[in-house]
């Protein structure tokens, strides 16, 4: 796995997160971590086909990165407590959608039919890339992290 990491953070503890949040059996073949905005509180994107994701981190751990995301559309919401709980929400979610893409029955964008949830996806997850199942993921991963458990 290639790590391209702009931020102040070291690569070690990158990799350790990375390692720690990853789902098991996935194919990664860059991650990229990038500095936000002045105004952003981070964001994150997946590019399945490739096994890609990159990440925009705030460059510090300023008040944006402890909110209270509001759930929305397939969004479930949830609370980030400092910029290190907010990687980790990034990455897993991120990763995850890696994962959702790389599993048995998904035939790549030019299916003919809708594909289903790749099972282990939670309920109510609405097509192969869940952002509700992303979401949920993160969340588990965020708790295990809170309880000492990554
Ligand atoms: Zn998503």
């Amino acid at each position: 796995m290639k790590l391209k990491n702009d931020t102040n953070l070291p690569n070690v503890l990158v990799r350790e997160l990375i390692r720690s949040v990853r789902p098991p059996g996935i194919e990664i073949k860059e991650v990229k971590i990038v500095n936000a905005g002045k105004h952003s509180s981070g964001s994150g994107r997946a590019y399945t086909g490739r096994g890609r994701i990159k990440v925009r981190l705030p460059r510090q751990n300023n008040p944006q990165c402890r909110a209270i995301w509001k759930p929305r559309k397939a969004y479930l919401g949830m609370a980030i407590g400092n910029r290190i709980e907010l990687l980790i929400m990034l990455l897993a979610h991120e990763l995850r959608h890696l994962w959702q893409g790389q599993g048995k029955g998904y035939n790549g964008p030019f299916r003919v039919e809708k594909p289903k949830p790749r099972k282990g996806m939670v309920w109510g997850s609405k097509g192969r890339f869940s952002e509700r199942d992303a979401d949920a993921y993160a969340l588990h991963k965020i708790r295990q992290y809170r309880r000492g458990e990554l």
